[in-house]
């Protein structure tokens, strides 16, 4: 089985109930109140290693309480977090969460530490990277990191797969490197610059990001499942019909089971096959990292 690196933010969500998102200098007493390791690498190590994937997780925290209990609970999880660096002079990343009754949220996020890793930061993880190897990174640490870390890990004979999220763009040299771009629909419509609503304005946006360079472009659709094109084949891969209650993080859990997959020898379309049974088992329960499911949970009987 290959190794999976993962690069990528590490963040500590706090959230509070409301009855209401509180306007511009207002102050309003929420409810209940729930801290919990988040950012979309963090949760996307956490998807693959509880999957059974072998995973290093790549980041920087600050050197205070969060950092600390990012580190422990990724370790609790089975992750090699030894390339994990701590950034002595900017906090780790928070994000500040209010949640109403109808369940709309307004976010903001402090990226801290995350945000100053930088490609000498990443360069001891680097030489980890052989054809042995599947990178997976997002696009919460700084753009000329993520480019530097694409073009070692293609020149390495590794496998990259991006997850543009959120959606930024990247030097249009570095598409050529991708084995798999994984936007969700607002991202890719962002990428493109058309507006994607359906299979067939996905696929005529995945024949732009094709052309490119990307090899294979997934579209994760929610609940419609998610769009594979490669340039010569073209498919949708259904998304189990669920009951869901937060679909928070589900992108992150298909990206990091897909790996996994991926990393032991399955086909594409068999492991977006798993990725979107894994997705679908999360967005059944609160939570993004801690709504990851367990491989017994995917595959029972089977390890
Ligand atoms: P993101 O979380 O990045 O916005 P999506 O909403 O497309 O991404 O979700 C990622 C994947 O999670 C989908 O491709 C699908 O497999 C699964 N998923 C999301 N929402 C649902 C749902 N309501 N029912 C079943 N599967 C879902």
């Amino acid at each position: 089985m290959k190794k999976i690196l993962v690069f990528g933010s590490s963040n500590t969500d706090m959230v509070i109930q409301a009855e209401h998102l509180p306007l511009p200098g207002e102050t309003i007493l929420g409810g209940k109140f729930t801290m919990h390791a988040g950012g979309k690498g963090a949760n996307q190590a956490v998807a693959a290693a509880r999957m059974g994937g072998n995973v290093t997780f790549i980041a920087k925290v600050g050197n205070d309480l969060f950092g600390q209990q990012a580190r422990q609970q990724l370790i609790n999880e089975g992750i090699t977090t030894d390339y994990i660096i701590t950034d002595p002079d900017h906090p780790s990343g928070v994000a500040l969460i209010t949640v109403d009754n109808k369940g709309e949220n307004s976010i903001v996020v402090a990226s801290g530490s995350n945000a100053t890793l930088s490609p000498a930061d990443v360069s001891g993880a680097i030489e980890l990277i052989n054809s042995d190897t599947i990178v997976l990174i997002q696009l919460e640490i700084p753009i000329p990191t993520v480019e530097y870390i694409i073009e070692q890990s293609n020149s390495r004979g590794a496998q990259v797969i991006l997850n543009p999220a959120p959606a930024n763009s990247l030097h249009k040299e570095i598409y050529n490197y991708l084995h798999l771009l994984t936007p969700n629909e607002t991202e890719l419509s962002l990428l493109t610059n058309t507006i994607v609503t359906d299979i067939p304005s996905a696929e005529q946006a995945a024949q732009i990001l094709h052309k490119r360079g990307v090899k294979n472009i997934i579209v994760t659709m929610g609940a419609s499942g998610a769009f594979w094109y490669s340039g010569t084949d073209s498919q949708l891969i259904p998304a189990p019909k669920v009951d869901a209650i937060d679909t928070t993080g589900a992108g992150d859990i298909f990206n990091g089971v897909l790996c996994v997959f991926l990393a032991e020898g399955y086909s594409l379309p068999e492991a977006i096959h798993y990725a979107c049974q894994a997705s679908a088992i999360s967005v059944t329960r609160m939570g993004a990292q801690s709504s990851a499911p367990y491989r017994e949970e995917l595959l029972p009987g089977k390890t």
